[in-house]
């Protein structure tokens, strides 16, 4: 992973860069927020990990790109607060709970796009056809995301997987207009138009008004060969940060790497909030008033001035951030 570090050894790094910048989330779903299982339908987040996206999404416009159905992904993540790009981003829809970052979005309150619904009649043809001709193969599971369908194959014998591709290119031989990629043990077909999740990463950032905009940063974390398109995009506008997840070092377009859900979870994401809340302009830093700061050395700061202290350990000072603790607030 040397040429793309952990982006938790990288954090300070990361935190400079994003001092008087707006960030924008973009999270992907499957192998990034919950873990890979052998049952799609079962691919839950954890609570922590919700809990986690919930805190980031009240700082930062969060959206969550994903190649299955909008409606799917959002019934895994359960959080109203945040867009959701799903068919691969051929399906964006804003925040149906108030969100304080409206206030950028010029148009609708809920972004809408489906640049591919008139290939909604196709999508389903395939399906039924791809659901009969795969029947007959243990484990593969035809998923219908709406604008794109997935052919799952990691319950299927490894020896069938050349026969079970033959399957899917024998379908596909009739539909020009629809093309065959592949990821982490999953086939994807998706309408030929020229849109993908670095396309849905650059509609969303114009939707919140940051389209010819310096002073934000998009960051994009991603654990799949789709999620290369958005990394691509990022590294082509010089702007934002791409975060692949992987276990082992891989060619990407992301800049940095972070290990397993499960793994990083806690650790990165308490990280990241302090990251977030460096951040964030000024006046937006929210205000507590703290009784102690512990320390990780186990020694405490008693707050007795009554100094804003937002949550994590940022202390704030007439709008400024002027200090950062590791350790346990208490509040
Ligand atoms: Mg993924």
């Amino acid at each position: 992973m040397d040429k793309h570090p952990s982006a938790l050894s990288m954090f300070e790094q990361i935190t400079s860069a994003s001092k008087g910048k707006q960030i924008v989330m973009f999270l992907d779903y499957d192998g990034t927020l919950s873990p890979i299982v052998e049952d799609p339908d079962r691919a839950f987040m954890s609570d922590a990990m919700r809990t986690v996206v919930r805190k980031v999404a009240r700082y930062f416009p969060t959206a969550i790109v994903s190649g299955r159905c909008r409606d799917k992904v959002y019934n895994f993540v359960k959080l109203a607060e945040l867009y959701y790009a799903g068919s691969h981003g051929m399906d964006i829809k804003g925040p149906s709970k108030g969100h304080r970052y409206n206030k950028y979005n010029k148009g609708s309150r809920a972004v809408l796009f489906q640049p591919a619904s008139e290939f909604l009649p196709m999508i389903d043809e395939v399906y039924e056809e791809l659901i009969e001709k795969t029947k007959s193969i243990p484990g593969a599971k035809v998923e219908n995301n709406k604008f794109c369908l997935s052919v799952h194959y990691r319950c299927v014998d490894e020896k069938k997987w050349s026969g079970l591709a033959e399957q899917v290119r024998s379908v596909l031989k009739a539909y020009p207009k629809l093309r065959l990629t592949q990821g982490r043990k999953v086939l994807e077909i998706r309408p030929t138009i020229k849109w993908d999740k670095g396309k849905a990463l650059e509609f969303l950032l114009e939707s919140l008004g940051f389209a010819d905009c310096n002073d934000v940063l998009p960051v994009y974390i991603g654990d799949d060969r789709t999620d290369e398109d958005a990394f691509k995009v990022l590294r082509e506008r010089g702007q934002g940060l791409g975060i692949l997840v992987s276990k082992i070092p891989k060619e990407t377009n992301a800049s940095y790497s972070l290990q397993e859900p499960s793994e990083y979870t806690h650790r990165h994401i308490r990280k990241l909030s302090i990251f977030s809340l460096c951040s964030l302009a000024p006046h937006s830093v929210p205000r507590l008033n703290l009784r102690a700061i512990i320390l990780s050395d186990g020694s405490h700061s008693v707050n007795t001035l009554g100094v804003p202290c937002s949550p994590n350990g940022v202390l704030v000072k007439e709008g400024s951030v002027v200090g950062l603790f590791e350790g346990q607030l208490c509040v």
